[in-house]
């Protein structure tokens, strides 16, 4: 994916938001502090944030499709409870979580696919 100009411009705001932060005012660690150190902390951060976003973005969608209502994103009918699951993902940056209902719509068929094993089939 290409990382458009403005993104580009927001993902630097939000750096030295971070920078801000974790070392104050001054955005920065001590002079001397080791590269590694340094990369270390960035890199754990960066991998939070991809989990965040992820996370977030699969929250939304099973939003879209009603299932943290407990409905049926296609007819409304209520789904029953022990459908709707609390889902954990290891990623490959870390852990995402969200909530999604699995199953069939009783009413109208509508398919809600377990999207861990079958990330391919979300699409319901
Ligand atoms: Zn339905």
């Amino acid at each position: 994916m290409a990382i458009s100009q403005q993104l580009q411009a927001r993902i630097e705001e939000v750096a030295d938001e971070l920078n801000t932060e974790l070392y104050g005012p001054k955005g920065c660690p001590p002079w001397g502090t080791k590269f590694v150190d340094m990369e270390q902390q960035t890199g754990e951060i960066g991998d939070a944030i991809a989990c965040a976003m992820l996370s977030r973005e699969l929250q939304r969608q099973a939003e879209e499709e009603g299932h943290p209502a407990g409905k049926c994103g296609g007819c409304g009918e209520p789904i029953p409870f022990e459908e709707v699951a609390g889902r954990l993902l290891q990623a490959r940056r870390g852990e995402v979580a969200w909530q999604e209902s699995y199953g069939r719509c009783r009413r109208c068929r509508k398919a809600f696919f377990p999207s861990v094993p079958s990330l391919g089939n979300r699409a319901g």
